[in-house]
């Protein structure tokens, strides 16, 4: 019998990699790494689509000033580019929000959702396959990995959302889920950060989301009005859907809106309806549609706002009616 050659396949990860979103379940993964509850990181990737809110950035900056920094581990900020300016170029790429949209004979649909593959999933995955020694190609690319090379890529998906956890869908990444292991929930991540001086960890997600949530948009107007501005304007802007598909003549077959009830945003009913005083006894059911939007934000693995779907360009995928 030949003697059997020694397999050179390796059977440890390289790295240890966290996909940080800045939201409450990623930067509890970071502070558990860096007390040392976890594995120390390898590094965390936060991947910017170029329009998140103000509060994510400054959250952000935190964690890798408070947490990271000290700890050793790099914060790296990878981007594939600003979706708010693609979305309105016509000379950018063409990459789909799940833009909800007014057909023509009245109903209501949802645009495929493109964006969280093109500006998180795609930059992370090149960015571990850079890691782990793919050559550089032009034009910002990065080649494939060696076979069987891989790195454990961390999610930061709790026990109530175990549901959400998915395969990275490629063999060199491989997704694992350490706050399952630990059986931590969503409030046990929310009070470790508050302990250690994190409390009010907000979701992140672009500023224009339309997965974004009534209680979101009024946040946004509330708090913070250039941002409310920008995300109007733009909803205005896309009315007619991708102008990158418009100048390739796919146009949209119908009216693009961020808000479900069809309307521009700053007509969009976003307020809770409002009760007369001298009815405030009476237990009103309020029967209006409110739009809960997803509220954990933009995971690039874990979205719960559903998976992309395949349509024709151009066509919504259908919802029902508009409220
Ligand atoms: S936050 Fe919304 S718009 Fe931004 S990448 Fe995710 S799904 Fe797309």
């Amino acid at each position: 019998m030949l003697p059997r050659t020694p397999s050179t396949t390796p059977t440890a990860p390289l790295f240890q990699a966290l996909s940080l979103g800045a939201g409450v379940q990623s930067s509890a993964l970071l502070l558990l790494s860096a007390h040392g509850v976890l594995p120390k990181l390898d590094y965390a990737a936060f991947a910017d689509p170029g329009w998140e809110r103000p509060e994510t950035y400054a959250a952000l900056d935190r964690l890798e000033r408070e947490v990271a920094n000290p700890a050793g581990i790099p914060i790296v900020r990878l981007s594939a580019g600003d979706i708010r300016h693609d979305a309105l170029d016509p000379h950018s790429r063409f990459s789909t929000m799940p833009l909800f949209v007014k057909n023509k004979d009245g109903s209501r649909g949802m645009l495929r959702r493109q964006c969280t593959s093109t500006y998180k999933i795609k930059v992370l995955l090149a960015e571990a396959r850079r890691r782990l020694g793919a050559e550089q190609l032009p034009e910002g690319r990065v080649g494939r990995t060696k076979r069987g090379l891989f790195l454990e890529q961390w999610v930061g998906i709790s026990t109530d959302e175990i549901h959400r956890a998915k395969d990275s869908g490629v063999s060199y990444a491989r997704n694992i889920f350490p706050l399952l292991d630990l059986g931590m929930s969503r409030t046990d991540c929310e009070n470790y950060l508050a302990k250690h001086g994190f409390s009010a960890v907000s979701r992140s997600a672009c500023v224009g989301c339309p997965y974004t949530s009534d209680k979101g948009w009024r946040t946004l107007r509330d708090g913070h009005p250039e941002q409310w501005q920008q995300a109007v304007e733009f909803d205005r802007a896309i009315r007619a859907g991708s102008a990158r598909a418009n100048a390739n003549g796919i146009p949209l077959r119908g009216q693009a809106y961020l808000h479900p009830s069809l309307k521009p945003l700053d007509e969009a009913p976003i307020d809770p309806p409002r009760v007369d005083r001298k009815f405030r006894h009476l237990r009103l059911v309020d029967t209006s549609e409110r739009w809960e939007g997803d509220p954990d934000g933009c995971s690039p693995w874990a979205c719960r706002s559903g998976s992309s779907i395949a349509r024709e360009p151009g066509q919504a995928q259908p919802l029902g009616r508009a409220a």
